[in-house]
């Protein structure tokens, strides 16, 4: 229960559940190929202005309000939600129905809040340097503290009500039974409330403890300083966040390398305060997390969602089991690559040295929705509709965000932001975020606003089915066995950079927290050290390592999320577990999806993801990946052998 979950941290309720729980992917997890297309001299260009991009690869942000002013109206109107819901307090207790118009009055607000939420920020990062935007994000952001401390004293009150009572009033009125799992679900964490008072403090601090995370934002955004390096053709280019997601994919490189270094030194010259920053957002976890007697920050984490510390601990141990499988690929890449030393930088340009065609948008969309036709008309017809009604910004402007991601509210339709950029893994993320979109649209449709989101133990799962099923229709469409090595090479990557890599963020995330948790400072330099470590371990004896990589530990924005990464890994396993089946026609796969999709979090996530029929709580899922990796491997080597190595003899 991410609502749940946001405020048992004391973190702005609302922007909680829309920013994480409708699968908003902050950050480069899923990073696209950012970088503008090569202007036709080779140099890469200024990004465009918004005006010169056709208006249907715009999103239509009209559709949740008309304009500024009517966003100004709903601003003032959520204000006034706000105060109502302040002079609600002390009244559930009296009655069935007073207690239902609290919840009510609850929902009523969130709603308002998170659209307006939204707004501000999909305006804002549609164009990060307008200041009426960045000023309508911040005041939206205070509203969300100002609602969290508004709202303090609903589960304290609530936990004051005796479980048999409240569940008797249920029994005699189906308005209100509709909450049971909701409410069992505070009940639940009964033991870690506070009192009264000490509720509204920590509802205060929110703004104070979500600090580090926004001055990380604005640092590495906009004040970060990245060398100029030269491009395939020698042409000069200033690094930036979206350069460095091209660059790093370069076949040429000395490209990659200058890329890779030039960002990763910037971020290693900046560690004494990119580590000031990380540890004071560690610090506020550890903060919350003692505030309300759990014994670490990753036990709070968990608690939310109601996931067992051992299922993280699962993905860790059994990922870790076959870390060999990832060293098999690291030392296959280095020798079909030619190279003596394989670096970080070497890890994701591709093996198969083919020019890739581009695909224009159009194309991937049209692809997409043939591939997804085992998923039923029903889905794809949504999809469809998606597609043409503008729910989607497609192109890098000047100063939009980078990277990609899904974010809706329950009050409207799901929003898409990409920098798409013609290139294979382009088209697998419009499909991997429109699975975020249909799951929060079937969620939306399927529940009351109060289950009508998901957790993010839930949340990647739709949309790597999605890039499970495309990935399949591909491979059966491929022209040759150049295109199929292609596919099975994007393939290994997903697991590679999903499972192995986010499990190998988890172990860091977990390695930092529990150093902190003992009172060892996060310096730059401990920061550095441990991620090295990890990144030896993960890839392996085989791989040289340049010291400046170990500040990607800086760098990655998802360390300021709350022990999100796992279920990036977790995620990736339920859903390649699905998809195969969905694949393999087995009768009951689809329903069993469908259902998935429109429970929103109505269960607990554990228990959701059962009516796919995944069980997180055993390593089946996670070995079976392995399995599939070393299976893509096999497959890979074979086809390669057959069909590059005798062209490169000749
Ligand atoms: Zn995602």
């Amino acid at each position: 229960m991410k609502r749940v979950l946001g405020k048992l941290m004391g973190i702005s309720v609302i922007v909680g559940s829309a920013t994480s729980a409708l699968g908003f992917d902050p950050g480069n997890a899923r990073s696209m190929s950012a970088g503008r297309a090569e202007a036709p001299d080779g140099a890469v260009g200024a990004a465009p202005a918004r005006s010169e991009i056709p208006e249907r690869y715009r999103w239509n942000l009209g559709e949740i309000f008309a304009d500024d002013a009517a966003f100004e109206a709903a601003f003032q109107k959520t204000e006034g939600l706000i105060n109502k819901f302040a002079a609600l307090k002390g009244t559930m207790g009296r009655s069935a129905e007073t207690l239902l118009a609290v919840l009510e009055m609850r929902d009523q607000l969130s709603a308002e809040l998170d659209r307006v939420v939204l707004y501000s920020g999909l305006s804002y990062h549609q164009d990060m340097s307008v200041n009426p935007a960045q000023g309508r994000w911040d005041r939206s952001q205070s509203l969300g503290t100002k609602a969290a401390e508004a709202m303090s004293w609903f589960v304290p009150e609530l936990l004051t009500m005796a479980p048999e009572s409240v569940h008797g009033w249920m029994e005699k009125n189906d308005m209100l039974a509709v909450y049971r799992h909701f409410v069992d679900d505070v009940q639940r964490q009964r033991d870690h409330y506070l009192s009264p008072r000490e509720e509204e403090l920590l509802a205060m601090a929110g703004e104070i403890a979500s600090a580090p995370e926004n001055i990380y934002g604005r640092f590495t955004n906009t004040n970060m300083d990245f060398p100029t390096i030269e491009d395939e053709t020698g042409a000069k280019v200033k690094l930036s966040a979206a350069k460095y997601s091209t660059f790093i994919y370069s076949k040429d490189r000395r490209v990659r390398r200058d890329a890779f270094l030039g960002i990763h030194q910037s971020y290693m010259d900046m560690a004494n305060t990119l580590s000031a920053m990380l540890s004071a957002h560690v610090k506020q976890h550890i903060f919350y997390a003692k505030a309300r007697g759990f014994r670490t920050a990753r036990e709070a984490a968990l608690d939310g969602p109601n996931i067992p510390v051992a299922v993280y601990d699962n993905l860790v141990a059994t990922v870790n089991k076959h870390v060999d499988k990832l060293h098999r690929y690291v030392e296959l890449r280095r020798k079909l690559m030619g190279l003596d030393e394989i670096h970080q930088y070497d890890l994701y340009v591709p093996m198969v040295a083919v020019e890739e065609e581009k695909i224009e948008y159009d194309d991937a969309v049209s692809t997409i929705l043939k591939a997804l036709a085992p998923l039923g008309s029903d889905y794809t017809g949504t999809l469809r509709r998606s597609f043409e009604s503008r729910w989607i910004d497609v192109y890098e402007t000047a100063n939009k965000r980078s990277g990609a991601y899904c974010w809706g509210a329950y009050l409207t339709h799901p929003y898409l932001l990409l920098n798409y950029n013609r290139t294979m893994n382009d088209r697998s993320t419009v499909a991997h975020e429109m699975g975020h979109a249909m799951h929060s649209w079937y969620t939306v449709k399927s529940q009351p606003f109060v289950y009508g989101d998901y957790a993010t133990f839930c949340a990647e799962v739709a949309s790597t089915v999605n890039e499970v099923v495309l990935a399949n229709y591909l491979l059966a469409h491929a022209n040759d066995d150049t295109e199929r090595l292609l596919i099975l090479q994007q393939q290994l990557e997903g697991i590679r950079t999903t499972v192995f890599r986010q499990t190998m963020f988890a172990e860091y995330e977990q390695r930092i927290h529990e150093l902190a948790e003992a009172g060892s400072p996060l310096t730059g330099e401990v920061l550095c050290k441990e991620y090295a470590e990890l990144v030896a371990k993960y890839y392996g004896p085989g791989t040289t390592a340049d010291a400046c990589g170990a500040a990607e530990g800086l760098r990655i924005p998802h360390f300021y999320r709350n022990f999100y990464v796992y279920a990036y890994a977790t995620s990736h396993c339920s859903a390649t577990n699905i998809g195969r089946r969905i694949i393999a026609g087995e009768p009951g796969a689809v329903d069993g999806l469908m259902k998935f999709l429109a429970a929103g979090s109505s269960k607990y996530p554990l228990d959701v993801l059962k009516l796919a029929g995944v069980d997180m709580t055993t390593p089946k899922p996670i070995e079976d990946t392995m399995q599939l990796f070393a299976e893509l491997l096999d497959r890979f080597e074979e086809l390669y052998a057959k069909t590059i190595k005798p062209k490169a003899a000749a």
